[in-house]
C-alpha cells in the first residue's frame, strides 16, 4: 500500500477513537484552544508531501523548539554544550526541579525545561540579536519566511511562567547561567511560542531524517554524527517519562510539545507530523501517540 493511503487509513481508524484528556491549562493562551483539531502531514525524503485533517493549521510548537535549539547550539559550539546539559533520560516530568539538586545545577538533558533554558542561555551568549538570530535559523531550515513567533503565546506564558522562573533561578545558583534569569526566560518563552502547522514542522524536520542537511536547499545544519547523536537524544529524552512507552510502541525518535505537537523522524525515510491538543497525563498528546503508533504497525516504518 501507498504511504498516503496508509496515512489516510491510519487517520480515519483513529479519528475514530474516543479522544482523551485536557489541554495544557497552565498556560492560559493554549487552554483556549480547540481540543478536537486534529491533523496529520507527512513528507519523505524521495519528495512525497501528504496532508490529513487540520494540517494547515498553525499552532505553537512549544517544547518541539527545543529540538531546534540544540541543534542550532551544537552546529555553533559543537560539544562544548555537553559541559553544561547532559545526555541522559530523566524519568521525570519536562518541568521537573527534583534531579537538580543533586546533580549539581546541570541538567540531565536539553529536552526538559531545564535544559532547554540552560541551551537558552547558551544561545544568548552566542547571538547578537537571539530572538531574531532564531527565527531566521529555522526559516533557513526550509526556506520558509511564513514561519513565526506569537507574542500572545509567549506574554501569556511568561504572565504565569512560575516554575520555569524557579528552575532557572536555581540552576543560575550553581553558576551554570551566565544571563540574567528574565533575558533568559524571555527568549525561552519566545521560542516555545513559535507557530507552525503540521506541514510546516514535518518539511523543517526533515534535516534530521537526512543526516543533518537540509533537502530543501542542501544546507548542513548538523554533521551526520551530530544529527545521530540529537536523533538518539529524542528517542531516549523526547517524552519525558514517557520515551520508553514512545520507543516501545512507536519506534522513532521524535519530540512532543504541551500545544499536543509531536514530530517523529524516520532516518533516510520520512518526517511526519502530527496535532492533537488533548494531552496525556504525561504531558503528550494523546491521539497524536496513538496515531504515530497505528501508522508505524500498519506501514511497518519504524527503526526497529
Ligand atoms: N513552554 C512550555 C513550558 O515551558 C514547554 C513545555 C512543553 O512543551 N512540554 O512549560
Amino acid at each position: 500500500m501507498k504511504i498516503e493511503a496508509i496515512l489516510q487509513e491510519t487517520y480515519n481508524e483513529v479519528i475514530g477513537f474516543e479522544n482523551i484528556g485536557e489541554t495544557a491549562s497552565y498556560i492560559p493562551e493554549l487552554a483556549g484552544v480547540d481540543p478536537d483539531l486534529f491533523g496529520v502531514h507527512i513528507s519523505t525524503l524521495d519528495g512525497k508531501s501528504c496532508g490529513i485533517g487540520n494540517y494547515q493549521e498553525k499552532f505553537s510548537i512549544q517544547s518541539i523548539a527545543k529540538t531546534l535549539s540544540v541543534t542550532y547550539a551544537y552546529q555553533m559550539l559543537g560539544d562544548k554544550i555537553w559541559e553544561k546539559v547532559g545526555v541522559e533520560p530523566s524519568g521525570t516530568a519536562f518541568n521537573s526541579l527534583v534531579q537538580l539538586e543533586a546533580d549539581y545545577g546541570k541538567p540531565r538533558n536539553p529536552f526538559l525545561n531545564a535544559g532547554a533554558i540552560v541551551i537558552s542561555d547558551i544561545l544568548i551568549s552566542n547571538l547578537s540579536n537571539p530572538k531574531d538570530d532564531f527565527l531566521d535559523f529555522v526559516r533557513s531550515i526550509d526556506d520558509n519566511n511564513q514561519i513565526a513567533y506569537s507574542r500572545k503565546i509567549a506574554q501569556s506564558e511568561k504572565e504565569v511562567g512560575y516554575r520555569n522562573i524557579a528552575l532557572c533561578n536555581f540552576i543560575k545558583s550553581f553558576g551554570l547561567i551566565d544571563n540574567e534569569p528574565s533575558d533568559v526566560l524571555d527568549f525561552y518563552f519566545t521560542l516555545c511560542s513559535i507557530e507552525m502547522t503540521c506541514e510546516e514542522l514535518s518539511r523543517t524536520f526533515l534535516y534530521l531524517s537526512n543526516n543533518g542537511i537540509s533537502p530543501k536547499n542542501n544546507r548542513e545544519l548538523l554533521t551526520e554524527s551530530q544529527s545521530k547523536r540529537v536523533n538518539a537524544l529524542m528517542q531516549t529524552c523526547g517524552f519525558y517519562d514517557e520515551s520508553g512507552e514512545f520507543a516501545f510502541k512507536v519506534g522513532l525518535p521524535g519530540k512532543s510539545g504541551v500545544s499536543g505537537g509531536i514530530v517523529a523522524v524516520h532516518p533516510d525515510q520520512y518526517s511526519i507530523a502530527v496535532w492533537s491538543p488533548r494531552l496525556n497525563p504525561k504531558g503528550n498528546s494523546y491521539k497524536g501517540m496513538k496515531f504515530l503508533e497505528a501508522f508505524t504497525t500498519k506501514s511497518r516504518l519504524s527503526i526497529f
